[in-house]
Protein backbone atom coordinates (compact mmCIF):
# COMPACT_ATOMS: atom_id res chain seq x y z
CA UNK A 1 0.00 0.00 0.00
CA UNK A 2 1.21 3.31 -0.97
CA UNK A 3 1.58 5.69 1.99
CA UNK A 4 0.50 9.50 1.47
CA UNK A 5 2.94 12.12 1.88
CA UNK A 6 0.43 14.90 2.87
CA UNK A 7 -2.43 15.37 5.36
CA UNK A 8 -4.51 18.62 6.02
CA UNK A 9 -5.81 19.53 9.08
CA UNK A 10 -8.35 22.27 9.58
CA UNK A 11 -7.69 22.49 5.66
CA UNK A 12 -4.03 23.23 5.71
CA UNK A 13 -0.99 20.91 4.64
CA UNK A 14 0.93 19.03 7.02
CA UNK A 15 3.32 16.66 5.69
CA UNK A 16 3.79 13.03 6.63
CA UNK A 17 7.18 13.57 8.21
CA UNK A 18 6.27 15.96 10.71
CA UNK A 19 2.89 14.38 11.34
CA UNK A 20 5.72 11.38 12.49
CA UNK A 21 8.08 13.26 14.12
CA UNK A 22 4.94 14.79 16.53
CA UNK A 23 3.23 11.32 16.93
CA UNK A 24 6.45 9.85 18.50
CA UNK A 25 6.64 13.29 20.95
CA UNK A 26 3.34 12.68 21.95
CA UNK A 27 3.39 8.86 22.57
CA UNK A 28 6.63 9.97 24.70
CA UNK A 29 4.21 12.17 26.47
CA UNK A 30 1.51 10.42 27.15
CA UNK A 31 3.45 6.99 28.22
CA UNK A 32 4.69 9.52 30.86
CA UNK A 33 1.65 11.10 31.78
CA UNK A 34 0.42 7.24 31.98
CA UNK A 35 2.65 5.93 34.69
CA UNK A 36 2.54 9.10 36.87
CA UNK A 37 -0.51 8.21 36.82
CA UNK A 38 -0.81 3.90 37.84
CA UNK A 39 2.58 3.83 39.18
CA UNK A 40 4.67 6.91 40.14
CA UNK A 41 4.61 8.56 43.83
CA UNK A 42 1.37 10.26 42.82
CA UNK A 43 -0.75 7.79 42.69
CA UNK A 44 -0.55 7.36 46.79
CA UNK A 45 -0.58 11.13 47.20
CA UNK A 46 -3.29 12.07 49.66
CA UNK A 47 -5.96 14.58 49.08
CA UNK A 48 -3.97 16.82 51.64
CA UNK A 49 -0.62 16.11 50.14
CA UNK A 50 -2.20 17.20 46.69
CA UNK A 51 -3.71 20.29 47.92
CA UNK A 52 -0.15 21.62 49.81
CA UNK A 53 1.40 21.37 46.12
CA UNK A 54 -1.46 23.10 44.48
CA UNK A 55 -1.11 25.75 47.01
CA UNK A 56 2.81 25.76 46.26
CA UNK A 57 2.22 26.53 42.57
CA UNK A 58 -0.24 29.48 43.30
CA UNK A 59 2.53 31.26 45.71
CA UNK A 60 5.13 30.21 43.30
CA UNK A 61 3.23 31.89 40.25
CA UNK A 62 2.56 34.52 42.30
CA UNK A 63 5.93 35.36 43.13
CA UNK A 64 7.01 34.83 39.43
CA UNK A 65 4.23 36.79 37.97
CA UNK A 66 5.94 39.93 36.42
CA UNK A 67 8.31 37.27 34.22
CA UNK A 68 5.41 34.93 33.36
CA UNK A 69 3.30 38.02 32.48
CA UNK A 70 6.17 39.35 30.09
CA UNK A 71 6.93 35.95 28.24
CA UNK A 72 2.38 35.97 27.69
CA UNK A 73 2.85 39.16 26.68
CA UNK A 74 5.93 38.66 23.67
CA UNK A 75 3.66 36.95 21.25
CA UNK A 76 0.20 38.46 21.53
CA UNK A 77 0.87 41.56 22.21
CA UNK A 78 -1.41 41.43 25.52
CA UNK A 79 -0.73 44.53 27.78
CA UNK A 80 1.21 43.38 30.99
CA UNK A 81 -0.67 45.17 33.38
CA UNK A 82 -4.10 43.19 32.34
CA UNK A 83 -2.04 39.87 32.67
CA UNK A 84 -0.88 40.72 36.11
CA UNK A 85 -3.96 42.27 37.26
CA UNK A 86 -6.95 39.81 35.52
CA UNK A 87 -5.03 36.68 34.36
CA UNK A 88 -2.70 35.69 36.83
CA UNK A 89 -4.08 37.33 39.80
CA UNK A 90 -7.26 34.55 38.44
CA UNK A 91 -5.09 32.19 38.20
CA UNK A 92 -3.61 32.05 42.04
CA UNK A 93 -6.91 32.53 43.06
CA UNK A 94 -8.13 29.33 41.13
CA UNK A 95 -5.55 27.11 42.41
CA UNK A 96 -6.02 27.84 45.99
CA UNK A 97 -9.67 27.43 45.65
CA UNK A 98 -8.93 23.79 44.09
CA UNK A 99 -6.50 22.95 46.60
CA UNK A 100 -9.56 23.35 49.27
CA UNK A 101 -11.29 20.46 47.35
CA UNK A 102 -8.79 18.25 47.48
CA UNK A 103 -8.91 16.90 51.00
CA UNK A 104 -12.77 16.77 50.55
CA UNK A 105 -13.69 14.53 47.56
CA UNK A 106 -16.22 12.71 49.19
CA UNK A 107 -18.76 9.87 47.81
CA UNK A 108 -21.79 8.60 49.34
CA UNK A 109 -23.45 5.18 50.72
CA UNK A 110 -27.34 4.11 51.13
CA UNK A 111 -28.81 1.91 53.39
CA UNK A 112 -29.30 -1.39 52.69
CA UNK A 113 -32.79 -1.45 51.55
CA UNK A 114 -32.76 -4.51 49.61
CA UNK A 115 -30.46 -7.03 50.25
CA UNK A 116 -27.60 -4.58 49.07
CA UNK A 117 -25.34 -1.71 50.56
CA UNK A 118 -24.60 0.75 47.89
CA UNK A 119 -21.56 2.89 48.13
CA UNK A 120 -20.80 5.60 45.07
CA UNK A 121 -17.05 6.60 45.10
CA UNK A 122 -15.64 9.38 42.76
CA UNK A 123 -12.54 8.54 41.34
CA UNK A 124 -9.77 10.44 39.03
CA UNK A 125 -10.09 9.76 35.38
CA UNK A 126 -6.51 9.27 34.63
CA UNK A 127 -4.17 10.88 31.90
CA UNK A 128 -6.70 14.49 30.60
CA UNK A 129 -5.27 16.86 28.28
CA UNK A 130 -6.32 20.53 27.80
CA UNK A 131 -5.96 22.28 24.45
CA UNK A 132 -6.11 26.17 24.84
CA UNK A 133 -6.70 29.40 22.77
CA UNK A 134 -3.85 32.33 23.11
CA UNK A 135 -6.13 34.69 24.66
CA UNK A 136 -5.43 34.11 28.25
CA UNK A 137 -3.57 30.89 28.68
CA UNK A 138 -3.20 31.37 32.61
CA UNK A 139 -6.42 31.52 33.16
CA UNK A 140 -7.04 28.54 31.17
CA UNK A 141 -4.27 26.96 32.91
CA UNK A 142 -6.31 27.27 36.00
CA UNK A 143 -9.49 26.36 35.03
CA UNK A 144 -8.31 23.02 33.42
CA UNK A 145 -5.44 22.07 35.78
CA UNK A 146 -6.03 22.89 39.11
CA UNK A 147 -9.09 20.68 39.17
CA UNK A 148 -7.73 17.83 37.30
CA UNK A 149 -5.15 17.71 39.50
CA UNK A 150 -7.05 18.19 42.70
CA UNK A 151 -9.28 15.31 41.44
CA UNK A 152 -5.89 12.74 41.45
CA UNK A 153 -5.54 13.02 37.49
CA UNK A 154 -2.19 13.77 35.40
CA UNK A 155 -2.57 16.60 33.16
CA UNK A 156 -0.74 17.69 29.47
CA UNK A 157 -1.88 21.07 28.84
CA UNK A 158 -1.22 22.16 24.98
CA UNK A 159 -0.64 25.74 24.33
CA UNK A 160 -2.75 28.02 21.44
CA UNK A 161 0.48 28.53 18.91
CA UNK A 162 0.13 31.50 19.22
CA UNK A 163 1.10 31.86 23.34
CA UNK A 164 3.57 29.50 23.87
CA UNK A 165 6.25 30.96 25.97
CA UNK A 166 4.28 31.92 29.56
CA UNK A 167 2.42 28.57 30.45
CA UNK A 168 6.26 26.51 29.18
CA UNK A 169 7.77 28.73 31.91
CA UNK A 170 5.38 27.16 34.33
CA UNK A 171 6.29 23.88 33.81
CA UNK A 172 9.84 24.13 36.43
CA UNK A 173 7.28 25.86 39.04
CA UNK A 174 5.41 22.53 38.82
CA UNK A 175 8.41 20.40 39.55
CA UNK A 176 9.52 23.08 42.50
CA UNK A 177 6.19 23.16 43.98
CA UNK A 178 6.75 18.68 44.53
CA UNK A 179 4.72 17.64 41.02
CA UNK A 180 6.41 14.50 40.33
CA UNK A 181 8.08 13.83 37.02
CA UNK A 182 5.08 13.65 34.22
CA UNK A 183 2.12 14.74 36.39
CA UNK A 184 1.80 18.01 34.96
CA UNK A 185 3.45 18.52 31.04
CA UNK A 186 3.19 21.66 29.14
CA UNK A 187 3.39 21.74 25.02
CA UNK A 188 3.18 23.75 22.68
CA UNK A 189 1.90 23.16 18.78
CA UNK A 190 -0.38 24.09 16.46
CA UNK A 191 -3.68 22.18 15.03
CA UNK A 192 -1.35 19.11 13.94
CA UNK A 193 -0.38 18.21 18.11
CA UNK A 194 -3.70 19.54 18.96
CA UNK A 195 -5.33 16.82 16.57
CA UNK A 196 -3.17 14.05 18.06
CA UNK A 197 -4.14 14.96 21.14
CA UNK A 198 -7.70 14.72 20.68
CA UNK A 199 -7.38 11.62 19.23
CA UNK A 200 -4.91 9.95 21.32
CA UNK A 201 -6.38 6.42 22.54
CA UNK A 202 -4.95 6.58 26.13
CA UNK A 203 -5.77 10.32 26.80
CA UNK A 204 -9.32 9.99 29.12
CA UNK A 205 -10.45 13.05 29.25
CA UNK A 206 -9.97 16.83 27.28
CA UNK A 207 -11.04 19.95 27.49
CA UNK A 208 -10.93 22.31 24.70
CA UNK A 209 -11.02 26.49 24.97
CA UNK A 210 -11.46 27.71 21.35
CA UNK A 211 -13.60 28.28 18.22
CA UNK A 212 -16.69 26.48 17.80
CA UNK A 213 -14.98 25.32 14.50
CA UNK A 214 -12.16 23.49 15.85
CA UNK A 215 -14.75 22.01 18.65
CA UNK A 216 -16.73 20.22 16.26
CA UNK A 217 -13.25 18.95 15.15
CA UNK A 218 -12.51 17.99 18.44
CA UNK A 219 -15.59 16.09 19.63
CA UNK A 220 -15.52 14.16 16.39
CA UNK A 221 -11.99 13.04 16.62
CA UNK A 222 -12.67 12.41 20.47
CA UNK A 223 -15.71 10.06 19.11
CA UNK A 224 -13.58 8.47 16.53
CA UNK A 225 -10.76 7.39 18.70
CA UNK A 226 -11.71 6.32 22.46
CA UNK A 227 -14.82 8.15 22.79
CA UNK A 228 -12.98 10.20 25.78
CA UNK A 229 -14.80 12.57 27.92
CA UNK A 230 -14.67 16.02 26.25
CA UNK A 231 -15.44 19.41 27.71
CA UNK A 232 -16.03 22.34 25.19
CA UNK A 233 -15.70 25.51 26.18
CA UNK A 234 -16.15 27.46 22.54
CA UNK A 235 -17.04 30.92 20.59
CA UNK A 236 -19.80 33.23 21.95
CA UNK A 237 -21.56 36.68 20.18
CA UNK A 238 -23.10 37.41 23.89
CA UNK A 239 -25.99 39.97 24.00
CA UNK A 240 -26.04 43.14 26.48
CA UNK A 241 -29.65 44.26 27.51
CA UNK A 242 -29.96 48.04 28.47
CA UNK A 243 -33.09 48.98 29.72
CA UNK A 244 -33.77 52.56 29.81
CA UNK A 245 -34.16 52.51 34.14
CA UNK A 246 -30.50 51.17 33.44
CA UNK A 247 -27.82 52.41 36.43
CA UNK A 248 -26.14 54.49 33.10
CA UNK A 249 -22.50 54.66 34.88
CA UNK A 250 -22.10 50.96 35.33
CA UNK A 251 -24.39 50.42 32.09
CA UNK A 252 -21.40 52.81 29.88
CA UNK A 253 -18.45 51.14 31.85
CA UNK A 254 -19.71 47.62 31.34
CA UNK A 255 -20.54 48.01 27.13
CA UNK A 256 -17.83 49.91 26.79
CA UNK A 257 -14.27 49.94 28.61
CA UNK A 258 -15.68 46.62 29.88
CA UNK A 259 -15.85 45.27 26.46
CA UNK A 260 -12.75 46.69 25.15
CA UNK A 261 -10.55 44.71 28.09
CA UNK A 262 -8.38 42.15 25.90
CA UNK A 263 -9.16 44.64 22.65
CA UNK A 264 -12.57 42.71 22.74
CA UNK A 265 -10.82 38.99 22.41
CA UNK A 266 -12.61 37.77 25.54
CA UNK A 267 -15.09 34.77 24.53
CA UNK A 268 -17.68 36.42 27.21
CA UNK A 269 -17.11 39.70 25.79
CA UNK A 270 -21.32 41.38 24.86
CA UNK A 271 -20.82 42.23 21.24
CA UNK A 272 -24.24 42.47 20.73
CA UNK A 273 -26.07 45.46 22.34
CA UNK A 274 -29.51 45.96 22.37
CA UNK A 275 -30.55 49.46 23.96
CA UNK A 276 -34.10 50.64 24.50
CA UNK A 277 -34.97 52.72 21.80
CA UNK A 278 -35.91 56.14 23.92
CA UNK A 279 -32.02 55.81 25.62
CA UNK A 280 -30.22 54.76 22.74
CA UNK A 281 -28.90 58.12 21.37
CA UNK A 282 -27.36 59.22 24.57
CA UNK A 283 -26.39 55.40 25.52
CA UNK A 284 -24.55 55.44 22.05
CA UNK A 285 -22.94 58.95 22.14
CA UNK A 286 -21.19 58.06 25.32
CA UNK A 287 -20.05 54.90 24.51
CA UNK A 288 -18.12 56.74 21.01
CA UNK A 289 -16.50 59.00 24.08
CA UNK A 290 -15.38 55.75 26.13
CA UNK A 291 -14.10 54.10 22.70
CA UNK A 292 -12.43 57.43 21.09
CA UNK A 293 -10.72 57.76 24.68
CA UNK A 294 -9.32 54.55 24.65
CA UNK A 295 -8.11 54.88 21.02
CA UNK A 296 -5.64 57.91 21.89
CA UNK A 297 -4.32 55.19 24.58
CA UNK A 298 -3.30 52.62 21.75
CA UNK A 299 -0.16 52.24 20.57
CA UNK A 300 1.76 52.69 23.48
CA UNK A 301 4.22 50.09 25.29
CA UNK A 302 2.56 47.58 26.57
CA UNK A 303 5.13 46.66 28.56
CA UNK A 304 4.24 49.85 30.28
CA UNK A 305 2.23 48.68 33.50
CA UNK A 306 -0.36 51.94 32.77
CA UNK A 307 -1.05 51.20 29.10
CA UNK A 308 -4.24 48.85 29.00
CA UNK A 309 -4.65 48.74 25.44
CA UNK A 310 -3.07 47.00 22.95
CA UNK A 311 -3.13 45.61 19.41
CA UNK A 312 -5.10 42.51 17.89
CA UNK A 313 -3.18 39.47 18.22
CA UNK A 314 -1.66 39.01 15.30
CA UNK A 315 -1.78 39.89 11.08
CA UNK A 316 -4.46 37.40 10.38
CA UNK A 317 -6.65 38.07 13.48
CA UNK A 318 -5.51 41.78 12.20
CA UNK A 319 -7.11 41.21 8.50
CA UNK A 320 -9.84 38.95 10.15
CA UNK A 321 -11.74 41.95 12.18
CA UNK A 322 -10.90 44.56 8.89
CA UNK A 323 -13.07 42.35 7.12
CA UNK A 324 -15.70 42.42 9.06
CA UNK A 325 -15.37 46.05 9.87
CA UNK A 326 -15.97 46.81 5.70
CA UNK A 327 -18.88 44.32 5.53
CA UNK A 328 -20.21 46.29 8.97
CA UNK A 329 -19.69 49.64 6.67
CA UNK A 330 -22.19 48.25 3.90
CA UNK A 331 -24.83 46.94 6.47
CA UNK A 332 -24.96 49.23 9.38
CA UNK A 333 -24.39 52.90 10.98
CA UNK A 334 -20.63 53.39 11.45
CA UNK A 335 -20.68 55.75 14.62
CA UNK A 336 -16.48 55.56 15.27
CA UNK A 337 -13.82 53.77 14.20
CA UNK A 338 -13.72 51.63 11.42
CA UNK A 339 -9.99 52.05 10.63
CA UNK A 340 -6.23 50.66 11.48
CA UNK A 341 -4.39 52.98 14.01
CA UNK A 342 -0.95 54.07 12.16
CA UNK A 343 1.02 51.91 9.74
CA UNK A 344 2.55 49.35 11.89
CA UNK A 345 2.09 46.19 14.15
CA UNK A 346 -2.25 45.25 14.58
CA UNK A 347 -4.12 48.51 15.74
CA UNK A 348 -7.39 48.81 15.80
CA UNK A 349 -9.85 51.49 16.64
CA UNK A 350 -12.20 50.40 18.88
CA UNK A 351 -15.46 50.02 16.34
CA UNK A 352 -18.95 51.23 17.08
CA UNK A 353 -21.99 50.21 14.33
CA UNK A 354 -25.86 51.00 15.02
CA UNK A 355 -28.64 49.46 13.59
CA UNK A 356 -27.58 46.60 11.85
CA UNK A 357 -29.43 44.44 9.46
CA UNK A 358 -30.58 41.65 10.95
CA UNK A 359 -28.44 39.62 8.49
CA UNK A 360 -25.38 41.26 8.60
CA UNK A 361 -22.40 39.39 9.39
CA UNK A 362 -21.34 41.84 12.28
CA UNK A 363 -24.65 41.15 13.91
CA UNK A 364 -24.40 37.07 13.71
CA UNK A 365 -20.48 36.35 13.37
CA UNK A 366 -18.44 36.34 16.20
CA UNK A 367 -15.54 38.79 15.30
CA UNK A 368 -12.86 38.84 18.42
CA UNK A 369 -11.87 42.29 17.97
CA UNK A 370 -13.04 45.57 19.35
CA UNK A 371 -16.17 45.88 17.01
CA UNK A 372 -19.16 46.47 18.76
CA UNK A 373 -22.95 46.37 17.56
CA UNK A 374 -25.60 48.25 19.22
CA UNK A 375 -29.55 47.61 17.98
CA UNK A 376 -32.88 49.21 19.59
CA UNK A 377 -35.61 47.62 21.00
CA UNK A 378 -39.16 48.62 22.31
CA UNK A 379 -40.62 45.91 24.50
CA UNK A 380 -38.92 43.67 27.15
CA UNK A 381 -40.24 40.84 25.09
CA UNK A 382 -38.33 42.29 21.84
CA UNK A 383 -35.27 42.27 23.41
CA UNK A 384 -35.51 38.62 24.51
CA UNK A 385 -36.18 37.76 21.32
CA UNK A 386 -33.30 39.50 19.91
CA UNK A 387 -30.80 38.60 22.45
CA UNK A 388 -31.73 34.75 21.86
CA UNK A 389 -31.44 34.83 18.49
CA UNK A 390 -27.73 33.28 18.17
CA UNK A 391 -26.37 29.89 17.64
CA UNK A 392 -24.27 30.65 20.75
CA UNK A 393 -25.22 30.98 24.40
CA UNK A 394 -22.28 31.64 26.34
CA UNK A 395 -22.89 34.86 28.34
CA UNK A 396 -25.35 38.07 28.89
CA UNK A 397 -25.64 40.93 30.47
CA UNK A 398 -29.26 42.86 31.78
CA UNK A 399 -28.85 46.53 32.73
CA UNK A 400 -31.52 47.61 34.75
CA UNK A 401 -32.18 49.14 38.33
CA UNK A 402 -35.60 46.65 38.12
CA UNK A 403 -34.02 43.35 40.35
CA UNK A 404 -37.47 41.66 39.42
CA UNK A 405 -36.95 42.52 35.83
CA UNK A 406 -33.57 41.22 35.34
CA UNK A 407 -34.78 38.15 37.23
CA UNK A 408 -36.93 37.32 34.86
CA UNK A 409 -35.10 37.90 31.84
CA UNK A 410 -32.58 36.12 33.08
CA UNK A 411 -34.08 33.03 33.14
CA UNK A 412 -35.01 33.54 29.63
CA UNK A 413 -31.68 34.14 28.13
CA UNK A 414 -30.22 31.00 26.66
CA UNK A 415 -26.60 31.19 27.72
CA UNK A 416 -24.85 29.95 30.31
CA UNK A 417 -23.96 32.97 32.55
CA UNK A 418 -25.90 36.01 32.97
CA UNK A 419 -24.84 39.18 34.66
CA UNK A 420 -26.25 41.93 36.03
CA UNK A 421 -24.88 45.46 35.99
CA UNK A 422 -21.61 44.21 34.96
CA UNK A 423 -19.58 42.57 32.24
CA UNK A 424 -19.71 38.45 32.69
CA UNK A 425 -16.65 37.66 34.79
CA UNK A 426 -15.59 33.83 35.61
CA UNK A 427 -16.37 33.51 39.29
CA UNK A 428 -14.02 30.31 40.56
CA UNK A 429 -16.89 28.91 42.72
CA UNK A 430 -19.96 29.00 39.81
CA UNK A 431 -20.05 26.62 36.82
CA UNK A 432 -17.88 28.19 33.26
CA UNK A 433 -19.48 27.14 30.38
CA UNK A 434 -21.75 27.76 27.37
CA UNK A 435 -25.31 26.41 25.77
CA UNK A 436 -25.72 25.92 21.83
CA UNK A 437 -22.80 25.86 19.99
CA UNK A 438 -20.43 27.43 22.73
CA UNK A 439 -20.18 24.17 23.74
CA UNK A 440 -21.05 21.91 26.74
CA UNK A 441 -19.50 21.07 30.08
CA UNK A 442 -18.04 23.38 32.89
CA UNK A 443 -14.73 24.68 33.94
CA UNK A 444 -14.81 26.34 37.56
CA UNK A 445 -16.91 25.21 41.25
CA UNK A 446 -17.52 22.14 41.82
CA UNK A 447 -18.83 21.16 38.60
CA UNK A 448 -15.44 21.31 36.66
CA UNK A 449 -14.03 18.71 39.86
CA UNK A 450 -16.61 16.50 38.96
CA UNK A 451 -15.65 16.84 35.19
CA UNK A 452 -12.70 14.95 36.22
CA UNK A 453 -13.70 12.15 38.27
CA UNK A 454 -15.62 9.25 37.34
CA UNK A 455 -18.53 7.81 39.59
CA UNK A 456 -18.14 4.36 40.08
CA UNK A 457 -21.09 1.71 42.34
CA UNK A 458 -19.87 -0.28 44.49
CA UNK A 459 -22.98 -2.53 45.71
CA UNK A 460 -22.42 -5.11 48.71
CA UNK A 461 -24.76 -8.21 48.85
CA UNK A 462 -25.77 -7.95 52.47
CA UNK A 463 -25.96 -12.14 52.33
CA UNK A 464 -22.42 -13.23 53.33
CA UNK A 465 -21.42 -16.67 52.85
CA UNK A 466 -19.58 -17.62 56.07
CA UNK A 467 -22.55 -15.86 57.63
CA UNK A 468 -25.24 -18.94 55.79
CA UNK A 469 -27.91 -17.21 54.81
CA UNK A 470 -28.03 -14.15 57.93
CA UNK A 471 -28.59 -10.35 56.81
CA UNK A 472 -26.48 -7.83 58.50
CA UNK A 473 -28.26 -4.99 59.14
P1 LIG B 1 -8.90 28.03 17.62
O1 LIG B 1 -10.09 27.16 17.71
O2 LIG B 1 -8.39 28.41 16.30
O3 LIG B 1 -7.65 27.34 18.40
C1 LIG B 1 -7.77 26.91 19.73
C2 LIG B 1 -6.75 25.82 19.99
O4 LIG B 1 -7.06 24.68 19.19
C3 LIG B 1 -5.30 26.19 19.68
O5 LIG B 1 -4.48 25.67 20.69
C4 LIG B 1 -5.05 25.47 18.36
O6 LIG B 1 -3.69 25.13 18.17
C5 LIG B 1 -5.88 24.23 18.51
N1 LIG B 1 -6.34 23.61 17.26
C6 LIG B 1 -6.55 24.20 16.06
N2 LIG B 1 -7.00 23.29 15.16
C7 LIG B 1 -7.07 22.11 15.82
C8 LIG B 1 -7.49 20.79 15.45
N3 LIG B 1 -7.92 20.51 14.22
N4 LIG B 1 -7.45 19.81 16.38
C9 LIG B 1 -7.04 20.08 17.64
N5 LIG B 1 -6.63 21.30 18.06
C10 LIG B 1 -6.66 22.31 17.17
O7 LIG B 1 -9.26 29.32 18.50
P2 LIG B 1 -8.35 30.61 18.84
O8 LIG B 1 -8.25 31.47 17.64
O9 LIG B 1 -7.13 30.20 19.54
O10 LIG B 1 -9.28 31.33 19.93
C11 LIG B 1 -10.38 32.11 19.62
C12 LIG B 1 -11.67 31.32 19.81
O11 LIG B 1 -11.70 30.71 21.09
C13 LIG B 1 -12.89 32.22 19.77
O12 LIG B 1 -13.91 31.56 19.08
C14 LIG B 1 -13.25 32.39 21.22
O13 LIG B 1 -14.57 32.74 21.49
C15 LIG B 1 -12.92 31.04 21.75
N6 LIG B 1 -12.72 31.09 23.20
C16 LIG B 1 -13.63 30.48 24.02
C17 LIG B 1 -13.49 30.57 25.41
C18 LIG B 1 -14.47 29.94 26.36
O14 LIG B 1 -14.12 29.73 27.51
N7 LIG B 1 -15.68 29.62 25.94
C19 LIG B 1 -12.39 31.28 25.93
C20 LIG B 1 -11.49 31.88 25.05
C21 LIG B 1 -11.65 31.77 23.69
Amino acid sequence: MELPTKLFINNQESSLLQWIRLHKLMIGTVSAASAAFARGPWASFSGAQRAACLLRVAALVEENAEKLAYLESLPTGRPISGIIHFDLKHMVEVFRYYAGWADKIEGRSYNEDNGFYKIVRYEPIGVCAGIASWNATFMYVGWKVAPALAAGNVFIFKTSEKSPFGALALGPLFVEAGFPPGVVQFVTGGALTGSLIASHRKISKLSFTGSANVGMKIQEAAAKSNLKKVTLELGGKSPAIVFADAPMGLAVGGVGSGFLANSGQICVAASRVLVEEKIAKEFCASIVKVFEAASKGMGADIMDPNTQHGPVVDQEQFQRIMKYIELGKKSAQLLTGGERIGNKGAFIQPTLFFEPSLDSPIWIEEIFGPVLTVKTFRTEEEAIELANETEYGLAACIYTSDLTRALRVSSKIQAGGVAINSPFLPEVNTPFGGTKQSGYGHELGKDSLLEYMNSKSVHIKSVFPFLGSYCID
